[in-house]
């Protein structure tokens, strides 16, 4: 049984890394953005207190994530193990984490602020079909215009410099401290995410001490 937690800004491809692992030793992967989406999706009685948070502008509670991942965790459906994402969000958290399960490593995917903002700024959304597109990976073959459905693209609206600043000084501010928790007490594998998926993932396998992926 492998158990790990994932951690990274946005644009540093987690999601894609967790994914990698996880399907290959079939962990489960726990990404708090994921189980959210799905209630609000499927409309639960959570979905529904997420919508009324979001929707008056709030963020979702570093507590009422612990319960998310707390009743995920308690399912005990990970016969070989888990991969989280999207917590602990905070130093207490990560304590009793760390306290309740046997952690194998945490990984840290590492993207300097200047090559997330690239990366960020980059994003754009098609207005009619809502595919995503990023003009340094997945350029639309027209400029501006979505490759599927030929609708112009659009920038998010929080996809600007200044809303970017702020998320990234809350990123900062909330996670140096859960990192400098696990370094004290456990196994931190810190990699250069500016490389390709490939190679990002083939340096975490022989830092973990995990075999290395097999392409069939
Ligand atoms: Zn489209």
């Amino acid at each position: 049984m492998r158990k790990f937690v994932i951690m990274g800004i946005q644009g540093s491809g987690k999601g894609t890394q967790a994914k990698l692992l996880a399907d290959d030793l079939d962990l489960v992967h726990l990404s708090v953005g994921d189980i959210l989406r799905w209630n609000v999706q499927n409309h639960t009685k959570l979905g529904a207190q997420v919508t009324r948070i979001v929707a008056s502008g709030e963020l979702v509670s570093d507590d009422l994530v612990e319960t998310v991942i707390q009743d995920r965790l308690a399912l005990h459906d990970w016969n070989y193990g888990f991969i989280v994402d999207g917590f602990p969000r905070n130093a207490r958290q990560a304590e009793f984490f760390l306290e309740s399960y046997d952690i194998d490593g945490v990984i840290d995917l590492d993207l300097p602020d200047s090559e997330v903002e690239r990366r960020v700024l980059a994003r754009r959304l098609c207005s009619g079909c809502g595919l995503d597109y990023n003009l340094i990976a997945h350029r639309p073959k027209i400029d501006d215009v979505c490759d599927v459905c030929a609708a112009p693209l659009r920038t998010r609206s929080d996809d600007n410099p200044q809303a970017l600043a702020v998320r990234l000084r809350e990123y900062h501010d909330k996670t140096r401290p859960v990192i400098e928790l696990f370094q004290r007490k456990e196994f931190v594998v810190t990699v250069d995410a500016t490389r390709s998926a490939p190679e990002i993932q083939a340096e975490l396998r022989t830092r973990l001490g995990l075999p290395a992926l097999t392409t069939s």
